[in-house]
């Protein structure tokens, strides 16, 4: 069986932080990736608000670059998604589709995946114009129209992004204000191909094979109408990745997991960082420094300082 002495599960910027940490205090380390690395961060057009680029900078290659930097220091990264973990008597085992690992410590760092809005034809039609990437799929609707669904950072800048793609962008919110942050609503308010439905809902997502239109309701008087777009771009929030691992770790009302103030879990030698846990903010930076406080806090429980 595969073994390491500290193993980070997930591969955005906590879990690769986590991978160049560990590697640097003379561990071996191994970080898992499921698809790509990067995670969410991989899948943002523009980064700007990460410290050290005067200039923004793709998610993507701000993801290539902590792998490789990882990768330099001696971390492993291996592609494999893990589907559970159990504990024993000298560490834990992650089980993986790529076959078991022995860990001796393990910090999740699985970050979080997209809430659902949940109304009829969600499901049915996503990925036939429902998404939950603009990065993605915004090219697909290249002089379309489309509809952002959700009011907070997320929705903004996204529904930026694809303003620039777009014949015209809908952004659909539920209430009057926005809860992202003034610059991007300022950036958003200078777009001409940009239209407002604020108060409103969608009470379906309607088409045949592909999105034709959404159903909208405006809260304030009660009346519907359909609004004609390609592509729904929904945006309301994340749901952490915790199912694989809620057998073990205690999680907050939102499945969160909960930490203290050095990332511990609940169960020694288990470590949690990034999106994944109950934390007050979600961005790189605060995921990077997760990252390196995880595997500080992993190696101490190493060397026994726990
Ligand atoms: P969020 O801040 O939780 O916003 C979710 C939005 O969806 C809210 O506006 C919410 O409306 C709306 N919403 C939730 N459930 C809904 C439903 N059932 N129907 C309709 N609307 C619904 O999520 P986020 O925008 O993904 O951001 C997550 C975190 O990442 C935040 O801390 C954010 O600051 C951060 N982030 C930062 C950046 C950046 O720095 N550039 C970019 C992306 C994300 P209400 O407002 O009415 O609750």
């Amino acid at each position: 069986m595969k073994q390491t002495e500290i193993l980070a599960v997930g591969a955005g910027p906590a879990g690769l932080t986590a991978g160049i940490y560990a590697a640097r205090s003379g561990h071996r380390a191994l970080v898992l990736e499921k698809s790509f690395a990067g995670g969410q961060m991989a899948l943002t057009n523009e980064v700007e608000n990460y410290p050290g680029f005067s200039e923004p900078v793709s998610g993507m290659l701000l993801a290539q670059t902590m792998e490789q930097q990882a990768i330099r220091f001696g971390c492993e990264v291996l592609n494999a998604e893990a589907t559970g973990i159990t504990a024993g008597p000298d560490g834990f085992e992650v089980s993986t589709n790529a076959g078991p690992i022995a860990a001796a410590t393990v910090i999740v760092c699985t970050g979080v995946k997209p809430r659902l809005l949940g109304v009829p034809g969600e499901k049915e039609l996503s990925g036939r114009g429902v998404s939950y990437c603009a990065v993605c799929d915004g090219p697909l609707f290249k002089e379309g129209e489309v509809a952002v669904i959700g009011g907070g950072d997320s929705a903004l800048d996204e529904a930026l992004y694809l303003s620039n793609i777009a014949a015209r962008v809908h952004v659909v919110h539920r209430r009057d204000e926005f809860r992202g942050c003034k610059l991007a609503q300022e950036r958003l308010r200078e777009r001409a191909n940009v239209s407002y439905h604020l108060s409103c809902v969608v009470d379906s997502i309607n088409g045949t094979e592909r999105v034709e239109s959404l159903t909208i309701e405006n809260l304030k008087d009660g009346s519907t109408f359909i609004l004609p777009v390609r592509g729904a771009f929904i945006y309301v929030g994340w749901l952490p990745n915790t199912g694989w691992c809620s057998n073990l770790l205690a999680l907050d009302d939102v499945r969160n997991i909960k930490t203290d103030e050095r990332l511990r879990t609940n169960v020694p030698g288990v470590f949690a960082a990034g999106d994944v846990r109950n934390t007050l903010l979600r961005q790189i930076a605060t995921a990077v420094g997760d990252g390196a406080l995880a595997a500080i806090s992993a190696h101490d429980f190493l060397i026994g300082k726990r």
